[in-house]
């Protein structure tokens, strides 16, 4: 099973630019179509389930916009 993840947009910084939309491999990013942000900016949020936590999108956003969270599993008992 894949990891469990999220991401956070901080509306504030977020330019609407689209890298993360694209650079996520799971396809669960989007743009806003009904907020817009102080600068103008429809920000990015998730629009589905499925985000694994991979941080791509963290990665490739020019702006640090992007706080990825990512669900701890239990290891077991060695
Ligand atoms: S952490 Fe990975 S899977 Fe989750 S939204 Fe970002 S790029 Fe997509
Ligand atoms: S990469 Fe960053 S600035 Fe660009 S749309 Fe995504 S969150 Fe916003």
């Amino acid at each position: 099973m894949p990891p469990k993840g999220s991401i956070k947009v901080n509306d504030f910084y977020c330019k609407g630019c689209e890298l993360c939309v694209t650079a996520c491999p799971q396809d669960v990013l989007q743009l806003s179509p009904d907020r817009i942000n102080t600068k103008g900016y429809h920000p990015a949020e998730m629009k589905s389930d499925g985000c694994t936590g991979c941080g791509t999108c963290a990665t490739m956003c020019p702006e640090a916009a992007i706080t990825v969270y990512r669900a701890v599993t239990q290891k077991a008992d060695a």
